[in-house]
């Protein structure tokens, strides 16, 4: 556990897809990486139990608002994407290019990496084949959404792939934190950091706390990737303040409905989906494991409907929030849902009971409300640069925190992009030469970082 001064290039603090993705890309090219991850790395079981433990204890993985809102996120090696439900929509380029940043080449580079590809009909639910052929048949422009899944391995039937798929099929950051393992990365679970340490304005180690004991590690690069709400309270304790303020976290609800001749509630999720690009509204077919279907039901208090299952078609409505609220600490979100993000949910509710009524569903109705996504709590052009460096030298930060703006899609293509773009940046790889770096007038006014060490 003591690590001498020299034995690490970098340290990769968390092992969601931003940090595993910086870890993986660093040691594929010979440097020395230490992954320090607060959560655990035993094998995934794909069950509700470990998911709990993974993802639903409130004040850890699940994080309750003011209005009973209930924010997930993944504390175990792999981050959030063991969760997730693998759908991968393409990055935001335009935005990311007004801060400077352009990542056209990693999408390129994420799309041989991984895969990334509509489901076949094979895999496609029985619920959510109705749900598109509904939509279609209104005449919405439901489409098939492309999936980070390895389709060969799939049993589409499973119904465990939100409980982490044990058949090595949904991809997930583990499977970069592994390459890294493989490539000479060490890896400390149970390992929570707490603060970066800073001298004469230069990062030069991390403090963690592992068991009752706190210890220190160092490196010349440090890279934060503790996702949306930790990033932000790290870099607070290190001195950066001003984060953790104004996020966002793409609030969802889901809208169910009882279809007789659909047979099995059973199936891959987001699988299909419809885009109010204007409104801020996705919409998608989304199959919910049993006891989670339960979960909701009780949470609205449809007890007769929590018996039915197989039957059931779900639909999930989740819209682009306005930034607001603050991140308190690691335990703690205040955030209220406002009038227009309401509205929004609304709205797509209205269009989903639309959908499920016209593919003849009976006794529809509604979730309470979910969040998945937090993001924008240590903004690029804010607290960042267009490399994703902080104010404090060889420190940086990679994951869904650094988003300037709220965007309202699920982001994991973006941070894995964004990570492959910050090791070539690390490893001195040249940018592309057309990159108009630093354009936003915020990023321009960002106080600079100190002396640069060379890596
Ligand atoms: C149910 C669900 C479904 C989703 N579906 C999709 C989807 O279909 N498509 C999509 O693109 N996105 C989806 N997402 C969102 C996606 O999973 C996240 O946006 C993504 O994983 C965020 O990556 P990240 O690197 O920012 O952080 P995270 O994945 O949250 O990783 C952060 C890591 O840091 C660790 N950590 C936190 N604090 C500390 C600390 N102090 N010290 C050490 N380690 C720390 C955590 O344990 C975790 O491993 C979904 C999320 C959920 C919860």
């Amino acid at each position: 556990m003591k690590y001498s001064r020299k034995e690490f290039d970098a340290i990769v603090v968390g092992s969601g897809p931003g940090s595993a993705t910086v870890a993986r890309e660093l040691s594929l090219n010979g440097k020395k990486v230490l992954i320090l991850e607060w959560g655990d790395n035993d094998p995934v079981k794909g069950n509700f139990s470990q998911t709990i433990s993974r993802g639903l204890i409130p004040g850890k993985g699940m994080l309750v608002t003011g209005q009973a809102l209930g924010m997930v996120r993944g504390i175990t090696t792999g981050g959030s994407s063991l969760l997730y439900c693998a759908t991968a929509f393409d990055p935001p380029t335009a935005m990311l290019k007004s801060y400077g940043i352009d990542i056209t080449t990693e999408i390129d580079e994420v799309r041989k990496d991984i895969p990334n590809d509509t489901l076949s009909d094979e895999l496609m639910s029985p619920a959510g084949e109705r749900f598109m052929e509904s939509a279609l048949d209104l005449g919405y422009n439901c489409k098939k959404l492309n999936k980070f899944i390895y389709q060969n391995k799939c049993k589409p039937d499973c119904q465990r792939c939100l409980y982490g798929c044990p058949y090595g099929a949904k991809w997930n950051a583990r499977n970069f934190v592994n390459e890294a393992l493989e490539n000479g990365a060490t890896i400390m679970n149970h390992a929570k950091v707490d603060k970066v340490i800073i001298e004469h304005k230069k990062a030069i180690g991390v403090e963690y706390k592992f068991g009752k004991d706190y210890f220190s590690a160092f490196a010349p690069k440090i890279i934060i990737g503790a996702g949306g709400i930790g990033s932000p309270n790290i870099l607070r304790k290190s001195g950066i303040h001003g984060v953790g303020y104004d996020f966002f976290f793409d609030p969802l609800i889901y809208v169910l409905g009882k279809i007789k001749d659909v047979k099995s509630g059973r199936g891959l999720s987001m699988c299909s989906g419809i885009h109010f690009p204007e409104d801020g509204i996705v919409m998608t077919d989304f199959n919910l494991p049993h006891l989670m279907k339960i979960m909701f039901d009780l949470e609205v208090f449809k007890f007769v409907q929590s018996f039915s299952y197989s039957n059931v078609v779900p639909i999930m409505i989740k819209v682009r929030d306005s930034l607001g609220g603050r991140v308190i600490n690691d335990r703690l979100i205040w955030k209220r849902l406002i009038e227009s993000d309401k509205h929004k949910l609304n709205k797509g509710a209205e269009h989903a009971k639309k959908i499920l009524e016209n593919a003849g569903a009976t006794d529809v109705y509604r979730s309470w409300y979910l969040a998945a996504h937090p993001g924008g709590t240590v903004k690029i052009g804010e607290h960042v640069n267009s490399d994703l460096e902080t104010r404090f030298a060889n420190l940086y930060v990679c994951d869904c925190s650094v988003m300037p703006e709220e965007w309202g899609l699920p982001p994991t293509m973006t941070i894995l992009c964004l990570g492959k773009r910050l090791a070539k940046h690390l490893l001195g790889v040249k940018q592309i030469a057309d990159e108009k770096r630093a354009t936003s007038a915020a990023v321009k006014n960002m106080p600079p970082g100190e002396e640069r060490v060379p890596y």
